[in-house]
């Protein structure tokens, strides 16, 4: 250990140092990683000792950015690296190009954009690491209009299990780069990435809430309406199980109710408030939707921020229907809290198309993605599980049988790792793997073992 602290500029801490467990814990806290060492990285540099470190005792090494996706992960031995001092965000305004470093979240590099009139391809929540996100594909609030963050990538710079800090791009070390976007953490420790601004400043959007005895007109309506809107429209659909909270409005206080999500990249409002008018003919008991400046985009799905102990579940759909509607609602009890969450985000779009520089990411014909979170009380996640498996079971028939990377954070996500690609894709990233990574150095992730092909 003194040997690795020597190396390194930041702490480098075991399980009996009382900063230990503030270390390792991330926004996910029903399961947390108890390696034998973490690894409070400061700067590249530190990235390499402790890769180097791991790797020379055939130690595993695993990173941690903002721990969204802690339960998935998690690891009861090894080298933790935690990215979160290594925050930094330069925009080249010019380029229209973002450098962001390993430990940002996304809301730094959104405040860093706006003023240059740019936005990058962000997600749902603000809070969620930008490198982890981008590397598992990244399906963002504008993502049907421009495709996945993981298509918007310039270059990265990565720390591989041999120690070495390389710089990959389309033109140097082109597999690698290929592997990384879509293939995550399999290949090494991404230490910082050159990513794509779009020119945003404002979309149409916000949120429209329906009382939950609605929701099959609801559900049934925004499917039909899905079906025909623009790729400038990007939105999703929840049943949200709202909290007994005098913030909440008393008729939806303590009750489930059916969400719909905008965030239309139009331009003229006029023309967003014409595209969801079949949507406010129902009749929403609150309805936020106008111009919003892209740098209070987090308001539109408004996830909180604080570290929660959930049990999530996901699948990619095709085309859905009024049965489809029937098989969610029939499964939906609504005195229980699990699944708080039971949302659909519509795909298609930009995020059907081969990016210009093509990656791992896989299942683009998907229409839709399911996402499935529970939040638990305590250390029981058995409603949770039956609650998930009741609905995935349902939805079967509408399963195109693919999982997007990025939502695979339950408890079953190390056996579904090839259901994110391709047979043939997840066979070029197995041979990528032996050529970096021929000892599974990284390992403690959603898994691609290396594999001679
Ligand atoms: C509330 C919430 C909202 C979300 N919204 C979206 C969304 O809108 N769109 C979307 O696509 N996803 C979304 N996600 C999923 C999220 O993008 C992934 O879970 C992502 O991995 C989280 O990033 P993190 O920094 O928290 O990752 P961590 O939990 O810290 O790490 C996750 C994985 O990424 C790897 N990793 C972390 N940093 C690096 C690095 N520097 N180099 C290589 N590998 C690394 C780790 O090894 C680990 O296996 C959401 C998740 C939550 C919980």
């Amino acid at each position: 250990m003194n040997q690795l602290a020597d190396h390194v500029t930041g702490p480098v801490l075991a399980p009996h140092d009382e900063r230990y467990d503030a270390e390792r814990t991330g926004w996910q806290i029903a399961r947390r990683h108890r390696p034998d060492l973490v690894v409070g990285a400061v700067r590249p540099a530190d990235v390499q000792a402790a890769v180097t470190y791991a790797s020379a005792r055939g130690l595993p090494v695993a990173v941690q950015g903002t721990g969204h996706a802690a339960a998935a992960v998690a690891g009861t031995s090894g080298v933790l690296i935690t990215t979160a001092r290594m925050s930094a965000v330069r925009v080249d305004a010019d380029a229209g190009t973002a450098r962001v470093a390993a430990g940002t979240r996304w809301d730094q590099v959104v405040r860093a954009a706006a003023p240059a009139g740019l936005a990058p391809l962000s997600g749902s929540a603000p809070h969620v690491g930008a490198v982890s996100y981008t590397l598992g594909g990244g399906l963002g609030l504008l993502s049907r209009t421009f495709g996945y963050a993981a298509d918007h990538v310039r270059g990265l710079d990565v720390v591989t299990a041999d120690g070495r800090l390389r710089h990959v791009g389309p033109d140097r070390e082109p597999d690698l780069f290929w592997a990384l976007r879509g293939g995550r953490d399999n290949f090494g420790v991404v230490t910082a990435m050159e990513i794509d601004l779009m020119p945003v400043t404002t979309v149409y959007g916000g949120a429209l809430v329906f009382p939950v005895e609605t929701a099959a007109d609801v559900f049934g309506t925004y499917l039909r309406w899905a079906a025909t809107v623009p790729d400038a429209m990007n939105s999703s659909i929840a049943l949200i199980a709202l909290p007994n909270s005098p913030a909440i409005p008393a008729p939806l206080r303590g009750r489930r109710s059916v969400h719909v999500r905008i965030a239309c990249t139009v331009g003229d409002p006029a023309a967003g408030e014409r595209l969801v008018a079949p949507l406010r003919a129902l009749g929403p008991s609150i309805d936020t939707l106008g111009a919003l400046a892209y740098q209070d985009a987090g308001s539109i799905h408004d996830e909180p921020a604080e570290p929660a102990a959930v049990e999530s579940d996901t699948a990619l759909l095709g085309d859905l229907d009024d049965h489809a509607v029937r098989a969610i609602l029939d499964r939906i009890s609504l005195d229980a809290a699990v699944p708080h969450v039971v949302e659909l985000r519509q795909l298609g779009g930009r995020l059907a198309h081969q990016p210009a520089v093509a990656n791992a990411v896989g299942n683009r014909d998907a229409r839709y993605l399911l996402n499935l979170v529970s939040r638990l009380a305590g250390t029981d996640t058995g409603p949770a599980r039956s609650a998930h498996t009741g609905l995935l079971d349902a939805l079967a028939p509408w399963s195109t049988g693919g999982r997007f990377l990025n939502f695979m954070n339950g408890a079953d996500a190390a056996s579904q790792v090839r259901s994110a690609y391709s047979a043939a894709d997840h066979r070029r990233l197995t041979g990528i793997k032996a050529v970096h990574d021929p000892q599974n150095v990284f390992r403690l992730n959603h898994n691609i073992p290396p594999t001679q092909n």
